[in-house]
């Protein structure tokens, strides 16, 4: 079945925890908060959670996020327990099934991969006790991206975030696509807020789904490895090492760029990067040097330099 499913909205619960799970670079961060501006205007009390350290070089990268009636429930412990809503934005992990651990029975899983739902669940049987919906969203963004610069995406350039998050707005009915594309265009302008609208339209028409068909699942199997949420909020300082991923700064659209005038070589950039691809040394002259073979050209740089000494300029392949 094509677009929305009905029965799908009616999984939602008076609480639901979403689990977002993605490979480093590939927007899983991104994606999480998008999904969580786009209930900014809903009436649920809204929290948001993600796993520390470098978001690049290979990394698995998980967020939570919790829709909550109860506002007290924002501040529990008791979060995270279950999943409701499992997000897979990594077409290489679509077979893990350690990911479908904690989701509950009945729950919702949303994977970015272009087989069909049907395939996936002959493909294994354990899917068959969830409601699983499926889009191509790395197949989207590449004929889009295609579109725009006139040549193919490489492996590293594609976001599957943005078509991702419009699927699952459709599949839940949580937000209508028009929000979603005001949120696309307040954060992105020009070209690169083109090809993420035009992104999120083929995505959210394109979501297929299917409803789960079995019942009674052996819940021995489900044993969840769970993160306690104070150690997720934990700020990571770390230095680069490079993960199996490798390089993946091709994929950056923007990067940063440092006007030598302005800058003061405060550090405050190497702090907040959360790629660690800012190399600075306290008290060094100079001002610091960036490491773009990794720098994903997310901005968080140009918008924490007091000096707005940094610049995001688009990248000319
Ligand atoms: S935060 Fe700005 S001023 Fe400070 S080192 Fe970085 S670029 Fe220079
Ligand atoms: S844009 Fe800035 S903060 Fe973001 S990855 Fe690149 S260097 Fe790091």
């Amino acid at each position: 079945m094509e677009g929305t499913f009905e029965s799908f909205k009616e999984k939602l619960k008076e609480n639901n925890e979403f689990y977002f799970y993605g490979i480093g670079g590939q927007g899983v961060v991104t994606g999480s908060t998008l999904f969580l501006e786009g209930l900014s205007d809903s009436n649920w009390h809204l929290t948001g959670v993600y796993s520390p350290g470098a978001e690049r070089r290979g990394k698995p990268i998980s967020c939570f996020v919790g829709l909550y009636n109860d506002p007290k429930k924002t501040k529990s412990y008791e979060m995270l327990v279950e999943k409701d809503v499992l997000v897979v934005f990594d077409p290489a992990s679509v077979g893990k099934e350690q990911l479908l651990n904690g989701l509950r029975e009945d729950g919702i899983v949303l994977f970015n991969t272009p087989k069909s739902p049907e395939e996936l669940v002959k493909e294994n049987g354990k899917l068959g006790y969830f409601n699983v919906a499926t889009v191509d969203a790395s197949g989207i963004f590449s004929e889009v991206f295609n579109e725009a610069f006139g040549r193919a995406t490489t492996f590293e350039e594609i976001r599957p975030n943005v078509p991702t998050i419009a699927a699952l707005f459709n599949i839940t009915g949580l937000a209508s696509l028009e929000t979603f594309l005001k949120i696309i265009e307040s954060k992105w302008g020009g070209r690169i807020g083109d090809i993420n609208k035009q992104a999120a339209i083929f995505a959210y028409n394109k979501a297929l789904v299917i409803e789960s068909s079995k019942k009674g699942m052996d819940t021995t199997i489900i044993e969840m490895e769970r993160t306690p949420v104070d150690e997720l909020n934990e700020i990571a300082l770390c230095f680069p090492t490079e993960g199996v991923g490798g390089p993946t700064g091709l994929w950056a659209l923007i990067q940063p760029k440092i006007k030598e005038e302005l800058c003061n070589n405060c550090g405050t950039c190497f702090i907040y990067c959360p790629d660690n691809c800012i190399i600075w040394t306290k008290g060094k002259e100079g001002v610091p040097k960036i490491d773009l073979r990794y720098c994903k050209g997310c901005g968080i740089c140009a918008e924490e330099c007091k000096q707005d000494a940094i610049e995001m300029v688009e990248v000319k392949r």
